[in-house]
């Protein structure tokens, strides 16, 4: 038998309802807030990801699936969706069209880590991306539209959020990070060494217990932000207050590459494991820049699918019923079969969820199975309802039976 690669899954048919309804809930959130679908390619050459996602990053020196084409490129699978998202908006020439552009993907997603509950190698994320404005309004729209999401979908998160300022406020706070970090370097991890030259800030990321306890007291960036830059946060957290969004200021949050900037928030949990966040974005205003487009602000946001799932089946979130039949029509011998098909047929074209026997069943085995398929009435036609037009009709709720004109079935079900 050959086995399943570690870190990948299957979904298995009782299972993918549960993906079709937060996809579904993805959609409807989407088609509310005006934005549309993009679907970019599985792989991509690996330099779009290398300065797309950042060549200091765990997931570019670890985690990406490489490898060489048979004409020689280097491809990588997508380790996330935002790179392919600003290659095809620069590639199609985007920025000519009516701005803000927003846009959402449903895709899977590959990293080579190590897998654990809710994160695997092939993993599936639902994300938002508005190209074109600089607007604090934007910044607060997009955080509204993840959070109608994760609340359509009934799970519990708290949202954070942190401003990572500009290049010119952020130089300040660099070197005020450089001045704390200096004296305390001999006590913390090597990566955090070897990025106190090349980007203290992302000290402040570091998951190390002996690092964190210095990082808790490192000053804060929102101490830091320019005028411009405290107005514009200023901005997001009014309009989120206003529309009833609770939200707490964690200045621990950091994308520590020079294309983030300003905005950055994670929703998280504590339900499924340390590294609890189940979405999380931030504003890019120099990537479209540094994957060789004109200048032009965006920001957006990511959802990991998996994550959701286990948080949802943890916390006993709500799915909607798998689907079911509403009708399943039994025959008893050859004609008689012959004619519930037929029935089953023409309900299908009206766009029942109809059953019949395909395994040449008793009547009674033919009900045990309807009864496992979760059919919400069984019908059943002998050889009298054969000659009167009808059958008998059985409510498998209720039990209650009755004699239903074959051609009344779908006004009956109505
Ligand atoms: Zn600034
Ligand atoms: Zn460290």
């Amino acid at each position: 038998m050959i086995n399943i690669p570690k870190g990948t899954k299957d979904v298995l048919p009782a299972d993918s309802y549960k993906w079709q309804y937060i996809e579904d809930t993805a959609r409807g959130v989407a088609r509310a807030f005006n934005i549309s679908e993009i679907r970019t390619p599985t792989f991509e050459y690996t330099e779009l990801f290398s300065r797309g996602v950042g060549e200091t990053t765990d997931v570019v020196n670890k985690e990406m699936y490489t490898f060489e084409d048979k004409g020689g490129r280097s491809i990588t699978l997508k380790p996330e969706g935002t790179a392919g998202a600003a290659r095809m908006f620069i590639e199609n020439g985007l920025a000519s069209s009516p701005m803000p552009l927003k846009a959402f993907y449903i895709t899977p997603a590959f990293r080579y880590e190590r897998p654990q509950a809710g994160r695997l190698r092939e993993f599936h994320q639902f994300g938002i991306e508005v190209f074109g404005s600089e607007s604090y309004h934007t910044d607060a729209e997009v955080i509204f539209a993840a959070s109608t999401f994760l609340n359509k979908l009934g799970v519990k998160t708290r949202l954070e959020i942190n401003s990572i300022g500009c290049k010119s406020c952020r130089a300040e706070y660099n070197k005020a990070l450089k001045e704390y970090f200096k004296p305390r370097l001999a006590e913390m991890c090597e990566t955090c060494n070897s990025r106190f030259e090349k980007n203290p800030l992302r000290i402040l990321d570091c998951k190390e217990e002996g690092c964190k306890k210095f990082t808790a007291d490192a000053p804060k960036i929102t101490d830091y932000l320019c005028p411009d830059c405290k107005a514009h946060f200023d901005g997001v957290k009014n309009l989120l207050s206003d529309l009833g969004i609770y939200y707490t200021v964690n200045p621990r949050i950091v994308r520590g590459l020079d294309y983030y900037s300003r905005t950055v928030f994670e929703f998280v949990s504590d339900e499924i494991g340390a590294q609890g966040t189940v979405c999380g974005g931030g504003r890019y205003d120099g990537l479209i820049e540094e994957l060789g487009g004109k200048p032009l602000p965006a920001i957006g946001f990511a959802a990991g699918i998996e994550r959701l799932m286990l948080l949802m089946e943890n916390t006993g979130a709500a799915f909607p019923e798998r689907q079911k039949p509403r009708i399943y029509i039994a025959g008893m011998d050859e004609k008689t079969r012959a004619a519930a098909f037929k029935i089953a047929a023409e309900l299908r074209l009206k766009g029942i969820n109809a059953e019949c026997d395909l395994m040449n069943r008793s009547v009674k085995a033919q009900f045990k199975y309807a009864d496992k398929l979760g059919a919400e009435y069984v019908a059943v036609i002998g050889e009298t309802e054969l000659l009167n037009g009808e059958v008998t009709l059985k409510n498998m709720k209720d039990g209650t039976q009755s004699a239903v004109k074959t051609t009344q079935i779908y006004t009956y079900l109505q």
